[in-house]
């Protein structure tokens, strides 16, 4: 490792190892670029938004356009799981109910992936672990994301030598534009790279300030609660994802490897200044989830056998923040719904950050990010 008084030359330096950055390090490495990998901690720890066991993927939004990412976002996946020669994503039938069910089967609709109505007495019967009223809708292309083990197959593929984590040798204390590229100070040295990529989740906007950027947006701490089994209940052949959609936001999804569920409120919890958590489980957030546990999950006894908590980076309209401003290419904002597209990401900042330069070789379209997802709306 060099010292505090070295420099070093890269073309990319990439600025955070959770889903965003690794994704488009992985990215780049797969066009044949050089990439430099930079977090403040270790890989998949527990101060970002991507730490944790599992994740939701599914296509299910109320909007159409994310209904026809989150299809595409499936096949990068799937060239993920290719190249790691392991298996990520397990397929899980998923119940959508809450007030927005009807315009989420019309979103799916639209794009194209027509989802089935079921009454709440057919979802009983078939997933007896969940129970859910109202209008709901039964959708089969959603899958539990193993997510720690996705960072893990990530940060393989992206070339771990060129990985640098913890407070000395990856955390960026400061920016500033040399030339046409970007000097990066760490606390082990300088380095000058022809682009960065800024996948800082909510400490982004500290960072990209130091170049005249300015990102809009706030963070919360969310919390989630892992269930066991409750003693009367066996286990069923499957136990679904469930999404309360809209309103208070109850969602759960089975934990991969276990006989757990995991249970959270989406946007639940409190704003928090990243720098100061507070990893203690909140009473008042446990409570709200008990109750939804209670509600929906009659297999699972609601008291918790862990809790666990995590951020959210918020942008002001819960779209991505995916942009390039001169030599920062900038992947942030993820509003708590970004894990599911990390390898999507991944290939548009790469495509950003490379100038659109390459192909891949990916299954994923080499293409450029939304134009809704660009900084310049706000
Ligand atoms: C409880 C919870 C449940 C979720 N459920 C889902 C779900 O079911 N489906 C879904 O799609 N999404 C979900 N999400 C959202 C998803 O996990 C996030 O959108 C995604 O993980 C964010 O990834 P990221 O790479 O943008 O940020 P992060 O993972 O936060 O990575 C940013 C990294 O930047 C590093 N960094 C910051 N500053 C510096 C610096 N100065 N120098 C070096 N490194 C720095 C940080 O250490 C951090 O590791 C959930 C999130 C939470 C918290």
């Amino acid at each position: 490792m060099p010292g505090a008084g070295s420099r070093v030359r890269t073309e990319f330096a990439v600025i955070g190892a959770g889903i965003c950055g690794l994704a488009a390090a992985w990215a780049l490495r797969k066009r044949g670029h050089e990439v430099l990998v930079l977090d403040q901690g270790e890989a998949g720890h527990s101060l970002g938004g991507s730490h944790g066991s599992c994740r939701i993927f599914r296509l299910g939004y109320e909007k159409p356009a994310y209904v026809t990412l989150a299809a595409r976002a499936r096949d990068s996946w799937t060239e993920l799981e290719e190249s790691c020669g392991e298996r990520l994503l397990a397929p899980t039938p998923q119940l959508t109910f809450g007030p927005q069910v009807a315009e989420v089967r019309a979103a799916m609709a639209a794009a194209g992936t027509p989802a089935e109505l079921i009454t709440p007495a057919a979802a009983a019967e078939r997933f007896p672990g969940v129970k859910v009223s109202g209008q709901v809708m039964l959708e089969t292309g959603s899958a539990v994301i193993s997510a720690d083990r996705s960072l893990t197959a990530l940060g393989r593929l992206a070339g771990q030598p060129a990985l640098r984590v913890g407070a000395e040798q990856g955390k960026v204390t400061r920016l500033a534009i040399r030339g046409t590229g970007v000097r990066v100070s760490t606390g082990a040295g300088e380095i000058d790279a022809e682009r960065v990529i800024v996948c800082a989740g909510p400490w982004t906007a500290r960072l990209v300030a130091d170049v005249g950027i300015s990102v809009p947006g706030w963070t919360s701490l969310e919390q989630v609660a892992y269930l066991a089994r409750a003693n009367s209940h066996q286990p069923s052949a499957v136990t679904p994802i469930m999404v309360h959609y809209g309103g208070e936001f109850p969602y759960g999804l089975p934990v991969p490897g276990s006989d757990h569920y995991k249970i959270g409120i989406h946007f639940g919890g409190p704003p928090v200044d990243p720098d100061q958590q507070d990893h203690a489980a909140d009473p008042g957030l446990a409570g709200r989830i008990e109750l939804a546990a209670r509600q929906f999950l009659p297999a699972f006894d609601p008291r918790p056998v862990k809790v666990e908590r995590c951020i959210y980076d918020n942008s002001p309209d819960t779209d991505f923040i995916i942009d390039r401003v001169g030599p920062v290419v900038l992947g942030c904002g993820t509003s708590g719904h970004g894990f599911k597209f990390g390898p999507l990401i991944g290939e548009w900042l790469a495509f950003l950050a490379a100038n659109g330069r390459g192909t891949g070789g990916g299954r994923a379209a080499d293409a450029a990010p939304p134009p809704w997802f660009a900084l310049s709306r706000f």
